[in-house]
């Protein structure tokens, strides 16, 4: 085999994944070189699990958080005094991320932690090399894995640059440290929004913050853990349905409500929602073994459905987004049973406001926020917690514009990149880009909601494979 020299750009849980199934594959040999870009502050944790607040928790029980067979698995890692806590803060786990990549790295001398940005890319498709610009360097490579994360945050209602609005909030405990301010506003209701609400209460003692969405849903609360065997929504008998390319919404769903009934769980649990919040996490609270067995049950088939996601045509996969996705998403990424009755109790004590209805926001001597039923409230101080934009156009990095402008990539209208079925990256200039792979915010249109550190990592050990069967 030739030399292959590779470029991992971004060093988070997808960048460390691939490096790690890379190295670890009996496939490897010192032919392979790679190069690891990432900035010194994040690299080896990415976004999510960067130096923070210790009130900012994983929302994943400790012992199901793993990097893959070929680490120890995070719960055994963990210090025996943290070992039994069964949600750890994310900074936690990102020093358990980033202590497996500097153990890749001092064990492997073909690999190398690059502490730089790479601020564009092009390709030359006749001799299939890709030319790296970092700082004033360029420097070529045979194979490129795209792992860069997130895009940029939304502004819906384009406060960027206001005076008191906090566009990019992480970390909190640099960004909204010196805030003296005792009545916040939040835009958002998901993870994020928790997290500030963590740390504003927690941390910072403020007495009152209010969190602002259009929906005003949170994610639901996890319940107790259940095994689920599958029997009906299985790989094979969704795979046996695929014709042409193409399987049909129907039968996804008339299986997947096969499946609930085998599993005894009521398909009225998926509008259990009353509208009110809080009320909503307190049924979750005192239901947690049916609750739980729905969400078990949607942890389990979502990496068979992401597998045949790709192969639904496009009008079923819009009829799927805008019919079921958000009724998924609810129960998907749960937040901790202990997070959610704290927010019951700020909820009671008047600390926590949850309003819903967010139609506009006016930027006048602080922010007036209306709602659709007429409510007016204000607040010096907004944090936004909207969340990443997913389409590539709006994303502002110089990677994503120099990989628009030299045509490299382009965006689907379902967020992020077009990709082929392998992850490789599709070009609108020269079509299928062979060495270029990509894999986490950049596939979530091809990707169903597998943005989770399990489902990351096993997607990765996909693409290693691919690739090694590309270069073999
Ligand atoms: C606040 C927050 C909390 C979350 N909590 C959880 C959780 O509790 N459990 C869970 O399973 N998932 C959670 N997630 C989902 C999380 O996104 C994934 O678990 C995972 O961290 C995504 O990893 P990634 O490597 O794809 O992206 P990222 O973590 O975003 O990493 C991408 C990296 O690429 C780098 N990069 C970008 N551009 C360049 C460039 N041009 N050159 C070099 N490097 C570049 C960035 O600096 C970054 O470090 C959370 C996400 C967020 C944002």
């Amino acid at each position: 085999m030739k030399q292959t020299k590779v470029a991992i750009i971004g060093g988070g849980v997808t960048g460390v994944s691939m490096l790690s199934h890379l190295v670890h594959d009996e496939r490897f040999t010192s032919g392979i070189t790679v190069d690891i870009y990432d900035n010194a502050y994040t690299m080896g944790r990415g976004q999510a699990y960067q130096e923070d607040n210790e009130h900012l928790l994983i929302n994943v029980p400790a012992d199901e958080m793993s990097l893959g067979e070929s680490h120890p698995d995070y719960k055994s890692w963990l210090k025996p005094e943290n070992g039994q806590e069964l949600y750890t803060s994310r900074q936690q786990f990102g020093d358990y991320v980033k202590d497996q990549l500097e153990t890749i790295a001092s064990t492997h001398e073909e690999v190398h932690l690059r502490y730089a940005k790479v601020d564009g890319i092009e390709y030359d498709s006749s001799s299939g090399k890709f030319t790296l610009s970092i700082d004033e360097e360029e420097v070529l490579y045979d194979r490129v894995f795209l792992t860069i994360g997130q895009l940029r945050y939304g502004d819906p209602y384009n406060l960027k640059g206001s005076q008191g609005f906090l566009y990019d909030p992480y970390p909190l405990s640099r960004k909204l440290a010196d805030i003296e301010d005792d009545n916040i506003g939040i835009l958002g209701a998901g993870l994020s929004a928790i997290d500030c609400v963590r740390y504003l209460i927690l941390d910072k003692q403020v007495k009152k913050v209010s969190l602002f969405s259009r929906s005003g849903d949170m994610p639901s609360v996890r319940g107790e853990r259940a095994e689920i065997i599958l029997r009906h929504f299985t790989e094979e008998s969704l795979r046996d349905r695929i014709q042409n390319d193409e399987i049909a919404l129907t039968d996804i769903i008339a299986l997947f409500k096969e499946e609930l009934a085998h599993q005894n769980i009521d398909e009225s649990l998926f509008f259990r929602r009353t509208g009110n919040t809080l009320q909503d996490l307190n049924y979750d609270l005192e239901h947690q073994e049916t609750v739980g067995r729905l969400q078990y049950l949607i942890i389990k088939v979502n990496p068979i459905f992401s597998d045949v996601y790709q192969y639904l045509s496009r009008n079923d996969k819009k009829a799927f987004l805008e019919k079921y996705h958000h009724l998924i998403e609810e129960n998907h990424s749960p937040m901790p049973a202990e997070v959610a009755r704290l927010l019951v109790q700020w909820g009671d004590e008047g600390r926590l406001h949850i309003i819903d209805g967010t139609e506009h926001i006016k930027k006048e001597d602080g922010f007036t926020i209306l709602t659709k039923e007429g409510g007016e409230y204000r607040v010096d101080t907004l944090i936004n917690a909207t969340g990443p934009v997913k389409d590539v156009r709006r994303g502002d990095s110089e990677i994503i514009q120099s990989l628009m402008n030299h045509m490299i990539i382009a965006p689907s209208e379902f967020g992020g990149i077009m990709v082929d079925a392998s992850r490789h990256v599709i070009s609108p200039k020269v079509g299928t880009v062979r060495g270029m792979y990509a894999l986490g915010a950049l596939t979530i249109g091809s990707d169903y909601l597998s943005n989770s550190v399990q489902l990351l990592q096993k997607n990765a050990q996909k693409l290693i494979n691919r690739f090694y069967e590309d270069i073999y």
